[in-house]
């Protein structure tokens, strides 16, 4: 798998180059013909691996008949069954490396690069359930294309020491912010109006930079005793549940990144152009399918991450919680300018996020010293410092795509003209990256 990672870029450099030259006798249609076959053969091999892993396999909705119908009894059928993938693995992408020396045009060579590296990827996890280990940046780099910097603790202690001006009270800093933001928790019965106006709201900004297609739409659920605070269940037909966890309290701001983040431009409206354009459009099989832990959650969560920044720009945010939001919850505005700097500091605590997950996940921290860390410099209740360990047990090294995931895209975005001078740029961009098949490290290219 480490071979093929530097073959890669020998293959995107074949394909980047070959346009100008004498082609081998493909043509595009050809060529297409020959990715299709890869491709079903990638969805029904995912789909397979998802036996093994019930989180593995984030949607599908693709032919019923692709399903797998062997029966797993045994350990040894589980291993043989991982052995055989692993070789169909390597033939699918022995058949990509092939392909790769013909020429093809822009959206036919991402479409290569993504399988390719979603293929990787499926090597990985096969070599994950076969019980082989990664260290944490190996894992990253192995499942999502990508690894998470690393700061100096000073680094945080610098953010801590600002807030720490910033909040009143006595006690831990992490004590004082639970207790300063407990002004801003939604009332329990208020929570689907406050969400509703806020998805209300995202859609409304969003549909007038992005056509979607007739009949999109969503339903919101309202669940407990989940690892996460919020989910989107693609369920094809550009239809999505979104899931909200109510377990902890749910904060003024949460409900807009939440709204956004799930629905609208994010993970939402991100399935649903996949399939207009890449699926229904072209027939793109591939897309039918998410395998969750792949390099498409890094693109999935860094745009759904994102998008606070294109749909309230400067302080849309706080001007559209202080008008509607916090009426609808029934809370007092005199300290929500204050709440949203403090919030806005906090962000910048993210990547500490990331440094417990490693070190938990590396063997060098104790469940207890890594919840201490994220109490200490996330500034998390209890109660949220047990929700993420539980979180980063089940979904490990995944934690990398939120933050991460989003400073690729933001850059992305950036280095293309898409700032704030710009704004059109920036949903163009956006647009562009939720219609086309990308990669975290393509995006870096
Ligand atoms: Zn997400």
């Amino acid at each position: 798998m480490f071979i093929r990672t530097s073959i890669i870029l020998l293959i995107t450099a074949i394909l980047f180059s070959s346009c100008s030259k004498k082609n081998s006798g493909y043509t595009n249609d050809k060529l297409d013909g020959s990715m299709n076959n890869i491709s079903e053969n990638y969805v029904k091999l995912v789909l397979k691996l998802g036996q093994l892993d019930k989180n593995y396999v984030d949607a599908y909705y693709g032919p019923k008949e692709w399903r797998p119908d062997d029966r797993l009894e045994t350990k040894a059928d589980s291993l043989n069954m991982l052995n055989s993938c692993d070789a169909w693995a390597d033939t699918l992408l022995n058949r990509l490396e092939e392909l790769g020396k013909n020429k093809a045009d822009e959206i036919q060579r991402l479409r290569y690069r993504f399988l390719y590296k979603q293929l990787l990827a499926v090597k990985a996890k096969i070599f994950m359930l076969k019980g082989g280990t990664f260290t944490f940046d190996e894992e990253s780099k192995a499942l999502y294309d990508a690894v998470s910097p690393e700061y100096p603790e000073e680094h945080y202690r610098k953010i801590l020491g600002q807030l720490n001006l910033m909040l009143p009270g006595e006690g831990s800093l992490s004590k004082r912010m639970n207790e300063f933001k407990k002004s801003f928790i939604i009332p329990k019965d208020k929570i689907d109006t406050v969400f509703k106006a806020a998805i209300e709201k995202c859609r409304t900004v969003t549909l007038r930079h992005i056509k979607l297609p007739k009949g999109e739409n969503f339903k919101v659920e309202y669940v407990k005793d989940k690892p996460w605070s919020g989910y989107n269940w693609y369920k094809g037909d550009y239809f999505s549940l979104i899931q909200v966890n109510t377990d902890l309290p749910i904060y003024i701001d949460r409900a807009i990144e939440l709204a956004a983040h799930e629905g609208y431009p994010g993970h939402h409206v991100y399935n649903t152009l996949l399939e207009e354009n890449l699926v229904k459009k072209r027939g793109w099989m591939e897309f039918t399918v998410y395998p969750l832990f792949s390099p498409q959650s890094l693109i999935s969560e860094g745009t759904a991450n994102y998008v606070i920044d294109i749909v309230f720009p400067g302080e849309e945010k706080v001007k559209f919680a202080k008008e509607v939001l916090f009426p609808l919850a029934g809370l007092d505005t005199s300290k929500a300018d204050e709440y949203f700097d403090v919030l806005k500091l906090t962000e910048k605590l993210s990547y500490a996020g990331n440094e417990a997950a490693k070190n938990y996940l590396d063997g060098k921290w104790t469940e207890g010293k890594t919840k201490n860390w994220l109490e200490k410099y996330l500034l998390m209740s209890p109660e949220r410092a047990a929700q993420r360990i539980k979180f980063i047990q089940t979904y490990r090294s995944y934690v990398i795509n939120y933050n991460l995931g989003q400073d690729i895209i933001k850059n992305f975005i950036v280095n293309h003209g898409g700032t704030d001078k710009n704004p059109e740029k920036k949903w163009e961009l956006f647009e562009y990256l939720l219609t086309t098949p990308q990669t975290p490290s393509g995006l870096k290219e």
